[in-house]
């Protein structure tokens, strides 16, 4: 079947309109009529070939949001018309001890990611939702709640998740002081669902123009970081750190202001590597860990919660011929808080 969307051909060429094949659905699968893709960092880095593993012509997305056009014959969850989402990943093996524990973006055979790897032929590369079609498995396609604004919810599918599963897993709750790093669109909605959660949130941000917006979108406090002696005066203050930066940042300040045994939660992927001091991390037993979005289950339970507490991203609708200049203004930290494109324009 032949879709219409955009793509980058090159790191320094902009995207632009390219029509490509999907696969025929399946009996398993589920043919989707995109309508909503959010524009999250990670595509920017890959478009750019910032990470140094894309492969060309690549059709980014993966906060994707639209309704069931065609099921297969063996396809049991879904029916014509449902409003559903895919995320980051389209496949895993679903047998290795990470997918059976539900945490298929954990697969120890590599998942298949929405756009840069291959599909099940080994040759074929995975396109993402930049486009006006996508065809995914049944299995890992995700029910969006009909109370929700579906192109504020199309962000949910990595930022939402992405942020939701480490909060979850530090068991962030009533009381717990966390500090969000970097209020772009992972930070926004690490503000909102850690404060859904009860925490007490600090925004740290070297942008002095969103103090404002942190206050409304749920935190308590706003420490702009670029600010002399900022961090020093909120040493051993947190229980986590959330840090969503994507650019190359100082680590050790940061971890200083962790309380004994908190964690720096690393999700921003800055394409240069962190140099970090030993006695920020051995004085008070602190921790960073790094968090790569979520399993289906956890991405289905975050959609739900999101669902019941009204929570949906902050968003700046464009159209595809948009694309290029929402990059650039993404990149500069112009845009509250994402970009999600019309994609029925393509
Ligand atoms: P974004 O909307 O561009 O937000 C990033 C924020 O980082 C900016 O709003 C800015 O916040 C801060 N920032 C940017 N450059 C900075 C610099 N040079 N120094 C200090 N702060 C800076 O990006 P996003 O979509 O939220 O993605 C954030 C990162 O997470 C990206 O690297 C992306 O690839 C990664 N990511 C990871 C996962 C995962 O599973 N781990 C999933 C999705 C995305 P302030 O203006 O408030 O300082
Ligand atoms: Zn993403
Ligand atoms: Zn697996």
């Amino acid at each position: 079947m032949q879709v219409r969307g955009y793509a980058a051909r090159s790191p320094e060429s902009p995207l632009s309109p390219w029509t490509f094949e999907r696969r025929s659905p399946g009996a398993k699968d589920v043919r989707i009529r995109i309508e909503h893709c959010g524009v999250c960092h990670s595509d920017i880095h890959f478009a750019r070939n910032e990470w140094a593993f894309t492969t060309y012509p690549c059709v980014p997305g993966h906060e994707i949001v639209g309704r069931v056009e065609q099921v297969g014959i063996g396809v049991t969850r879904y029916r014509v018309g449902d409003q559903v989402g895919v995320g980051c990943f389209v496949d895993s093996c679903r047998k290795c001890k990470s997918c059976a524990d539900g945490f298929e973006n954990y697969c120890e055979t590599g998942v298949r990611m929405t756009y840069g790897s291959l599909e099940a032929d080994g040759k074929t590369p995975t396109y993402g939702g930049y486009a006006t079609q996508i065809v995914v498995d049944e299995a890992f396609v995700l029910k969006i709640p009909e109370t929700l604004d579906p192109a504020g919810a199309a962000p949910l599918l990595c930022a939402g998740i992405t942020t939701y599963s480490p909060l979850r897993h530090l068991g962030v709750s009533k009381g717990t002081r966390v500090a969000v790093m970097g209020l772009g669109g992972l930070g926004h909605m690490g503000v909102k669902l850690a404060a859904s959660f009860g925490a007490e949130v600090t925004v740290l941000s070297h942008s002095p123009s969103k103090k404002a917006d942190a206050q409304r979108l749920g935190a308590h406090d706003f420490v702009l970081t670029s600010g002399e002696g900022a961090l020093t005066a909120l040493a051993g203050r947190f229980d986590v750190i959330l840090d969503t930066i994507s650019a190359e940042h100082d680590l050790n300040g940061p971890v200083g202001c962790l309380k004994r045994d908190g964690t720096l939660i690393m999700v921003g992927a800055s394409p240069t590597p962190f140099s970090i001091a030993a006695f920020p991390l051995i004085f008070g037993r602190r921790s960073i860990m790094g968090s790569l979005v979520g399993g289906l289950a956890e991405t289905q339970e975050m959609l739900d919660h999101c669902g019941k507490h009204g929570i949906t991203s902050d968003i700046e609708r464009i159209t595809p011929d948009q694309i290029n200049g929402a990059f650039d203004r993404a990149v500069r930290g112009d845009v509250k808080y994402r970009f999600v494109i019309d994609c029925t324009k393509f």
